[in-house]
């Protein structure tokens, strides 16, 4: 196929790129995203691994595959980030709040890296235009707390689909407590992306399954066809641990946190362990906060950096997700404008008053697969995946 001069240069040549394989047979777009935070190298040693070793995959690999290491100034230093999460500025493009409309003043570091890692998206994406239905993006991290293997999705069906075919538990819905995400703005340019968080920052666990995840996932786009006995061995690395079962999750809680400097939470809290309403979880300034609801703690902070103090999460039933399924393929979606307080503001958005609608609406949107955010204390937007 035909690349253009000023993406064969964005491609070639460039530190970010710290994998590119491309195989004269057709195939699968795959890119994978590393290294977003500084502290998490398990995702960036990972791919070198499997890169060290692509000789194997000579002669049944299908399609490309990109790995683009994020940010390379907080890995240098081996921080989270240098002047901002890299993770968190990916919907501030083209709005109010986009950096590049701050003149003189200084840009944080991962404004900058977030261009550049724009720019091999697109130059990726410029490539291989005639088959954007073939892409598939995963973003790899890992996390402060001791932690099984778990996915994070933004819930789209085809996510979904994805990534129902890896034996770890699944987290829908993330990007409406934590905005900003790179999976979110992949997600937003219409691909499907999962997240893939291997365990705690410096365990060498986290490497390998990484690596297992990276295989599992090569033969899961159609990249490489693994073996019976390959990917039950893969499967078996990433396995959750037998009291996390291994299903879909819901966010319930988000405790924000002003500065993690401020904040503590309390020693032991292993992600997924189950927690009752009221148990003591954190101090946030010296004063002590409970669980204000009862299901399994998920990401507690463990580091001085970061803004999500901890979240909670609940399994979401199977017959619920059957539901939605259903739901959002019918034609139910030209009816909600006719439920009180629902106004119609787009094409797939709405705006819901909450002095008007109460119940429930949050949960009927969701059920039909939009992305609910808050515009203010009485008024949600509802916007459709
Ligand atoms: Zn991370």
């Amino acid at each position: 196929m035909q690349i253009k001069e000023a993406d064969k240069e964005v491609l070639e040549d460039n530190e970010r790129l710290c994998w590119h394989y491309n195989s004269e047979k057709p195939g699968p777009v795959l890119v994978l995203l590393v290294g977003i935070h500084g502290n998490e190298p398990a995702g960036v040693e990972a791919v070198k691994r499997i890169a060290k070793k692509s000789a194997n995959f000579e002669g049944r690999f299908y399609g490309s595959v990109y790995a683009i290491a994020g940010n390379l100034k907080a890995l240098e230093q081996g921080v989270r980030y240098i002047d901002t999460d890299l993770n968190r500025l990916w919907e501030l493009f083209n709005t109010s709040r986009d950096y590049s409309l701050k003149n003189g003043a200084v840009k944080p570091v991962e404004y900058l890296e977030s261009l550049e890692i724009k720019r091999v998206i697109e130059a990726i994406i410029n490539r291989h235009a005639d088959q954007l239905d073939d892409f598939v993006f995963a973003d790899l991290h890992t996390t402060s707390s001791q932690s099984c293997a778990f996915i994070l999705l933004n819930d789209t069906l085809s996510n979904r689909e994805l990534a129902r075919k890896f034996p770890v538990p699944q987290i829908l819905g993330i990007e409406e407590n934590i905005q900003g995400t790179l999976l979110s703005y992949i997600n937003n340019l219409g691909f499907r992306a999962l997240g893939f968080e291997a365990g705690a920052h410096d365990d060498e666990i986290s490497i390998e399954r990484s690596v297992a995840f990276l295989h599992l996932l090569l033969h899961q786009a159609g990249n490489i066809e693994l073996t019976d006995v390959e990917r039950r061995k893969y499967s078996d690395i990433i396995e959750v641990y037998e009291d996390v079962p291994n299903t879909y999750y819901e966010v319930i809680h988000h405790k924000l946190v002003d500065n993690a400097e401020d904040f503590q939470m309390i020693e032991g809290f292993e992600n997924f362990i189950p927690i009752e309403k009221n148990t003591p979880l954190a101090y946030e300034h010296g004063i002590l906060i409970r669980a204000p609801k009862s299901g399994r703690i998920f990401m507690p902070l463990y580091q001085k950096k970061g803004h999500d103090g901890f979240l909670i999460v609940k399994e979401v039933s199977p017959f619920w997700l059957e539901v939605s399924g259903y739901l959002r393929r019918s034609s139910v979606h030209g009816f909600l404008r006719f439920l009180p307080g629902v106004t119609r503001t787009g094409n797939r958005s709405f705006e819901v008053d909450l002095n008007v609608a109460r119940f429930l609406v949050k949960d009927i949107f969701h059920l039909l697969g939009y992305r609910v955010t808050e515009k203010n204390e009485f008024t949600l937007i509802c916007y459709r995946r």
